[in-house]
């Protein structure tokens, strides 16, 4: 057996394994590379396999920097099955297509760009349709079961904590009468996260194949992230003004429901302002990822359960609101009440999010929270910095509104674990 990194070793993102075995290929997860625009030429690079002769892509979770580049594959030969448990396989059919669109729509830019150079147009990475026809090549797995791929090869996939869906991936191959166990951990959750079930402890392994974002990073102020939050979103109330949330679409803006919803049982002054406060959830992918987490309570841990047990469905309360159309999210602008408005894309790239912060970014009464991490070379990251003044849709807006990062509300575990 040979395994091969193919991305992720250096840079955070564009996760990717490539395994022989006596009578197979494989690849664990096929990411994207994300962040930098130097990023975007390994995304075209060719792959240094033969894509024909792949038979299995085990895919860890649904994040794109894991799951991006399967369209690509696809479009480029690949005719195996992708395999991964029920939710990751519900999710990747919304965030892939999702992520077709923004190559469809970057792709045109970088044309418009070219054609005006003089430089012949480019193909997109892949389109919205490449990804929305790879969707066939998946093939749904339940956690814990032992499955049995060939016969050289068995997978079991275990909850890893992360996101919904999310795996540490135990492989059993055997060559020449010979069985090795390799463990693909994936991305790691934190113990006790919101909703998820904490991660699942692997006995034992030959090889183990790790991965840590945080690796060398400490979570700050885990246990007060949801009171500071709090008042936050009171404080700006209170002074009228609107509360602007950039999120990922998928896992973050779910942690955020679960989290408001369990503080509308505490009684106290602050919250009742806060539950009179209407929040909309502003993202279309956001919307269907919502749907699926609603879809597989069989993988929450136990206190999410015991919400549904009691008749209280963990990602709802009085006053959260979805909208779905482009009107009804140009309409939230229109609103005099203060609100609060979760939306995608959470680094500010692309999205409604880019409408909410040029109609809030210049008011001081005004708060713009960011819950998760901001690559550089994003307008997240350049909010987060301290920026003056930024451009959105050709105008220049200056920035009064106050910025926060709440720290510590992340999907990934750093080095101790939590
Ligand atoms: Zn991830």
């Amino acid at each position: 057996m040979k395994i091969t990194f193919l991305g992720a070793a250096k840079t955070v993102t564009g996760s990717c394994f490539f395994v022989e075995t006596a009578s197979s290929k494989f690849l664990v997860d096929c990411g994207m590379f994300q962040g930098y625009s130097k990023n975007n030429a390994l995304n075209e690079e060719d792959f240094p396999f033969n894509v024909e002769e792949l038979d299995y892509i085990f895919l860890t979770h649904a994040h794109i920097d894991h799951s991006g580049r399967i369209p690509r594959l696809y479009i480029k030969g690949f005719e195996g099955e992708v395999i991964a448990t029920k939710p990751t396989v519900e999710l990747c059919a919304i965030m892939l297509p999702d992520s077709g669109h923004i190559q469809e729509f970057e792709n045109e830019w970088t044309n418009r760009k070219r054609i005006r150079a003089g430089k012949p147009p480019v193909e997109p990475l892949y389109t919205y349709q490449d990804a929305v026809d790879c969707l066939k090549l998946f093939r749904k797995v339940s956690y814990d079961e032992v499955v049995k791929i060939n016969d050289e090869i068995r997978v079991r996939f275990k909850d890893a904590g992360h996101i919904l869906g999310s795996a540490i991936i135990e492989m059993w191959i055997t060559e020449r009468g010979e069985e090795t166990k390799i463990v693909f951990s994936g991305d790691l959750g934190n113990r006790d996260m919101p909703i998820l079930k904490d991660p699942s402890i692997i006995e034992s392994a030959d090889y183990l194949v790790i991965e840590s974002t945080y690796g060398n990073r400490l979570h700050k102020e885990r246990v007060n992230k949801a009171e500071h939050f709090l008042d936050l979103i009171n404080a700006t109330i209170e002074q009228g003004g609107n509360v602007i949330i950039p999120s990922f679409a998928v896992g973050r803006t779910q942690e955020l429901i679960y989290e408001l919803n369990k503080k509308k049982e505490v009684c106290d002054e602050k919250l009742k302002m806060l539950f009179a406060t209407p929040v909309y959830i502003d993202s279309p992918m956001a919307i269907s990822a919502t749907e699926v987490f609603r879809n597989n309570l069989d993988c929450y841990d136990e206190e999410a359960r015991e919400y549904i047990e009691n008749g209280d469905n963990p990602l709802d309360f009085p006053g959260l609101q979805f909208t779905r159309t482009a009107d009804e999210s140009k309409a939230l602008n229109e609103r005099k009440e203060s609100s609060i408005i979760i939306s995608a894309s959470g680094m500010c790239e692309a999205g409604r999010i880019k409408h909410h912060l040029k109609h809030n970014l210049w008011r001081k009464d005004s708060t713009i929270i960011f819950v998760g991490y901001q690559a550089e070379g994003t307008l997240g990251r350049r909010l987060l910095d301290g920026a003056k003044k930024v451009r959105l849709f050709g105008e220049e807006i200056s920035v009064e509104a106050r910025i926060e990062m709440i720290e510590g509300f992340s999907g990934h575990a750093d080095k101790e674990g939590f």
